[in-house]
């Protein structure tokens, strides 16, 4: 055996020690239920978690644990690769009717939505192979991933295989929140509780990650919000790029005093510059509700432990006796609004100069 060198196995695991610590007792005592529910925010490793743990159930060499070279565990990793390819594959199809042909399931095998759903037949196909033996692992482990997306029409036929529930598959639900589920299907899952990572975890990572240099290490910690996922992908530049607009529109409207004072060319540089990015408007307005929601904890409790934007608390405390809690009220209102009328495609600079000039006019 070679432990020393390898990179793999449960230590890999970032943040959430008690969700693997159970896992890893499970593994150790035989005792893995049939159905396991791995629920919590995204972006916390509950879908990564979910096939280690599906490794662990087939390695050869370990019991509460995965070696990552023995012969299951690379089959286990080219059949995830194989799902992998063959999700991407049936997402592109334009021939919606056409993306459920011919499904076959690995022994290891991740069910996913492959349109805004997991369709019927993919839970058909789920509940055909759950009683069936693996063919080449020693178990056969299904990971349902974005569970709360599993059409309609096939919440029953999942609920069956619960009530029913099969000796030669563990059956793993993953999703954000337990709740989204129906209660009769919750209830037949032992559930194990993700929470967001502690920031000195995040911090450690965005370090060792080395794009967050040590001055914006505390704002980016803030930013991700305990998520190991945006902690890896978390882009400096691009947070300071749909940030800067928003700052100069704030800077206007939370210091100008008489209309003379209006610098009205940052503004309208301003929102042409947020109305730009249609494609990423969604991203551009969660910035704004999260500079939005900073400013409130400012100018109502002047709780500077919850702000995000750490960076920015002076800037904040300026514009809070111009904004006050009126102003931050309609705010919300012109984000709200941009959010609807993003729908209807309207013009989102337009909308934004007008609520600033609300909020000037006050
Ligand atoms: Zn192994």
């Amino acid at each position: 055996m070679v432990h020393n060198t390898r990179s793999m196995g449960f230590d890999t695991f970032l943040g959430n020690p008690q969700a693997v610590s159970i896992v890893r007792d499970m593994l150790a005592g035989g005792r893995v239920p049939g159905a396991l529910l791995l629920a919590g925010p995204d972006g916390l490793g509950k879908k990564t978690l979910a096939l280690m743990l599906a490794k662990a159930l087939n390695c050869e060499r370990l019991r509460d644990d995965f070696c990552g070279e023995c012969r299951h565990c690379r089959k286990a990793d080219g059949m995830l690769t194989a799902t992998r390819e063959d999700l991407d594959r049936r997402r592109q199809m334009k021939d919606s009717a056409r993306r459920t042909e011919g499904l076959v399931y690995f022994d290891l095998q991740l069910v996913e939505p492959i349109t805004r759903y997991i369709l019927v037949e993919q839970v058909r196909q789920l509940r055909n192979i759950a009683y069936t033996r693996p063919f080449e692992l020693r178990r056969r482990v299904l990971v349902v991933d974005q569970a709360q997306a599993v059409h309609w029409q096939a919440v029953d036929l999942l609920l069956k295989v619960l009530e029913e529930p099969p000796d030669t598959t563990t059956l793993i639900l993953v999703c954000p929140n337990s709740f989204e589920l129906r209660s009769t299907i919750r209830s037949r899952c032992s559930q194990i509780q993700f929470v967001p990572v502690e920031d000195a975890v995040i911090a450690s990572l965005l370090e060792k990650e080395g794009r967050v240099n040590a001055s914006r290490r505390a704002l980016a910690v803030r930013a991700v919000a305990g998520s190991v996922a945006k902690a890896k992908t978390f882009d400096p530049a691009e947070f300071e790029r749909r940030r800067k607009p928003w700052i100069d529109f704030l800077e206007v409207v939370g210091r100008a005093g008489k209309p003379a004072d209006v610098d009205w060319r940052v503004l309208f540089d301003s929102t042409k510059a947020l109305a730009e990015d249609r494609e990423n408007f969604e991203d551009t307005l969660s910035m704004g509700y999260s500079l939005l929601r900073d400013l409130v904890y400012v100018v109502e409790s002047n709780d500077d432990a919850r702000v995000t934007n750490v960076d920015l608390l002076p800037r904040f405390k300026a514009w809070a006796p111009r904004l006050g809690l009126a102003g931050l009220e309609k705010l919300k209102d012109g984000l709200d609004g941009a959010y609807q009328s993003q729908i209807r495609n309207a013009n989102q600079q337009l909308g934004l100069e007008a609520l600033a000039i609300d909020l000037l006019a006050r």
